[in-house]
C-alpha cells in the first residue's frame, strides 16, 4: 500500500501507541514515552523459569521480554482490548529472547496458548496467536494452529489465583496431532504461576513433542511468581 493511502486510512482508524493509546504516526507501533519505559523493565532472563527446568518445569528452556508492570502491562491488557500494536513490538523483542536460550533453526513450528471459541468470537482475535505469529515472522519459523484448545467455563483466568490456577489450566488440551520428534515454541501473553504453561506443554509433550520452549511476552516479578509456586504446592 502506498504512502498517499497509508495516511488516508490513517485519517479515518487513527493509529494508536499499543501500551498507554495515545495518537501515534501510522507507521510507528508504540510511542516514544511507553519505549522508554520498556527499555527500563527488561526481563532478559527468567532464572526462574529456567532453573532446573527439567525437574521443575515440564518445558525445555523459557524466553520473556518485559516485566508485567507499567507500559507492559497497559500493552498486555490494551492487546486484549482491541490494539494489536503491543503484539507486534513485544514479539520481535521476544524473538531475540528465544534466540539467547534455543537456535530458531531447531523449532520446527511455532504455536500459542488458546482461548475459547467463545471469546475468540467476541474478541475478534487471540491475542496470544498475534504475538506468536509476530514472533514466528521474526524467527522464520512457521507457525501451527489447532495443537491445543481451552474448553469453555464459567472463570475466566485473571479472575483466579494461587490453587485455582491449576484447576483453571486443566481446561487446556491437546488435539491428538502427530508432535512426534518435534522441538515446539509454545506463545502466551504473562508468565505469572506458570501453570497453564505447564499443562499446555505436558500436553504437547503427551502428542510426542521432543522439546518445548515457552516464550512469554511479559512476566509478573520473580517474589509473586515464587509466591505463587508455592501457593500452589502447599
Ligand atoms: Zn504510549
Amino acid at each position: 500500500m502506498n504512502r498517499l493511502k497509508m495516511l488516508a486510512l490513517d485519517c479515518l482508524y487513527p493509529n494508536r501507541c499499543g501500551c498507554c493509546g495515545s495518537r501515534l504516526a501510522y507507521d510507528r507501533l508504540i510511542c516514544a514515552a511507553c519505549e522508554a519505559e520498556l527499555k527500563e523493565h527488561p526481563a532478559e532472563y527468567c532464572e526462574w523459569a529456567n532453573q532446573n527446568a527439567e525437574a521443575k518445569h515440564p518445558w525445555d528452556a523459557a524466553a520473556v521480554a518485559f516485566q508485567y508492570e507499567g507500559a507492559a502491562k497497559s500493552g498486555v491488557l490494551a492487546m486484549k482490548d482491541g490494539c494489536r500494536n503491543f503484539a507486534a513490538y513485544a514479539g520481535v523483542v521476544l524473538a531475540d529472547r528465544i534466540r539467547a536460550v534455543t537456535d530458531p533453526e531447531e523449532l520446527d513450528c511455532v504455536t500459542w496458548v488458546p482461548i475459547t471459541k467463545k471469546r475468540r468470537r467476541i474478541q475478534g482475535y487471540c491475542h496470544a496467536e498475534l504475538l506468536a505469529r509476530a514472533v514466528a515472522s521474526s524467527l522464520h519459523v512457521p507457525v501451527r494452529d489447532g495443537l491445543l484448545t481451552e474448553q469453555a467455563g464459567r472463570v475466566r483466568q485473571h479472575q483466579v489465583s494461587g490453587r485455582e490456577r491449576t484447576e483453571y489450566a486443566g481446561r487446556f488440551h491437546g488435539t491428538g496431532c502427530d508432535l512426534t520428534g518435534q522441538t515446539i515454541l509454545l506463545c502466551d501473553d504473562v508468565l505469572t504461576s506458570g501453570s497453564t504453561l505447564r499443562q499446555c506443554t505436558s500436553e504437547l509433550k503427551a502428542d510426542g513433542a521432543a522439546r518445548v520452549i515457552i516464550a512469554a511476552a511479559t512476566v509478573r516479578l520473580q517474589t509473586e511468581q515464587s509466591n505463587a509456586v508455592e501457593t500452589e504446592k502447599s
